[in-house]
């Protein structure tokens, strides 16, 4: 095909996917007025929790939020450990950080109102095209598009786009299907066109099995009527993804011995910003092995020379671009006082003072190992 968009017929597909959503939605918490009247901040936290995670996982984390956060005031002055702290296990951390950063800008330069303009909401941190077209769409009635996994999915079949969809000139021709779609109906529905497309991909137009004689859009469905469903969306081969070696230490001291343990916060730049960990680090290529590692990362990090002891336990964890193996050990200091080289903070805490600081996955299941082990 060209670089253009084939013809489909948008103002049939926008009425049906509208009655098929009306029937066929999950009910979720933020789901509470007509899709296009929502409340803003709602829209938003929701949409950004949704990202890379599933619905039913969002719903217990969207009450605990809202119900400790109910307004952008509330986000905005709140402290950054305990945003953190209730974000614990949604993964991908920017996201919260920079809904706290954009709650005190929302503050500052719109009195707490959320802006129904795609620009002033582009400039907030961690807005992107996505939440902005989703913002705008559920919460203020526009008639703006969204882009989302399911929604390219869903609409690279609808149009049976046959190149990949990762090229600029694909995505180009999905922002102009998107768009097309959302205004071929009334603006007051474009909310309920947007999430009845998100929600057609994740019940109906999935990526493995895709169920055509459910959809209510199959005889619109150019890949449906040539049977490329499975072919679409065409996308570049990936690369494989890397396992790495990781250490970390539960580094006790104290009298009696292992009444208290170490724990450092990661800068808060980066990957999983502002956490706290049990310190440690990847195996590198020099390292004899996994205790010369751990004691070269806790001398890097901490400027201490620790003594390695028994397994703690190992976890397994895959993130976005890379899968770990983490080695944890109990070790206890030989000399020197910790210092922040390589981290931002670190503590002596007891092992119940734990639940006051907010921990990756990968970490939580090394303390639980902990209080197993009691
Ligand atoms: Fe997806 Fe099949 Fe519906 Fe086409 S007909 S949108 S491939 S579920």
């Amino acid at each position: 095909m060209t670089g253009s968009a084939p013809a489909l017929d948008f103002p049939q597909i926008a009425r049906r996917l509208v009655a098929w959503h009306r029937q066929h939605q999950r009910e979720m918490p933020w789901r509470t007025g007509p899709a296009g009247d929502r409340d803003p901040y709602a829209a938003w936290v929701s949409e950004v929790m949704a990202q890379q995670t599933r619905l039913e996982t969002v719903r217990d984390y969207f009450q605990r939020w809202m119900a400790r956060f109910p307004t952008v005031e509330a986000l905005a002055q709140a402290d950054l450990q305990e945003v953190l702290k209730l974000w614990e296990g949604l993964g991908y951390y920017a996201r919260a950080r920079n809904l706290h950063r954009a709650a005190q800008l929302v503050v500052e330069r719109h009195g707490g109102q959320l802006p129904a303009s795609r620009q002033e909401l582009l400039a907030l941190p961690g807005i992107g095209e996505y939440t902005a077209g989703a913002i705008l769409s559920m919460a203020f009635g526009q008639a703006e598009p969204l882009l989302d996994g399911n929604v390219k999915r869903v609409l690279s079949r609808l149009a049976d786009l046959d190149r990949p969809i990762q090229e600029a000139a694909t995505l180009r021709i999905l922002w102009q299907l998107a768009r097309e779609l959302v205004q071929a109906g009334p603006p007051e529905q474009a909310g309920l066109v947007n999430e009845g497309l998100m929600e057609l991909g994740s019940l109906v137009c999935t990526p493995k099995a895709p169920d055509c004689p459910a959809c209510p859009l199959a005889d619109l469905c150019l890949a449906a009527q040539r049977g490329t469903q499975a072919l679409r969306p065409v996308t570049r081969p990936r690369r494989q993804t890397p396992h790495y070696q990781v250490t970390a230490a539960v580094i006790w001291q104290g009298e009696p011995y292992r009444s208290r343990l170490l724990i450092a916060q990661r800068p808060e730049e980066g990957m999983l910003g502002g956490l706290w960990e049990f310190p440690g680090g990847k195996l590198e290529p020099g390292d004899p092995d996994l205790a010369a590692c751990l004691r070269r990362e806790i001398q890097e990090e901490l400027g201490l020379d620790i003594a390695v002891g028994g397994p703690v336990a190992q976890v397994k964890h895959a993130f976005s671009h890379f899968r770990i193996t983490l080695h944890a050990f109990h070790a206890r200091p030989l000399q020197g006082t910790p210092q922040a080289i390589g981290c931002a903070d670190w503590r002596w805490v007891r092992l119940e003072e734990l639940d006051a600081f907010p921990f990756p996955v990968t970490d939580q299941k090394i303390i639980q190992a902990l209080r197993n082990g009691r």
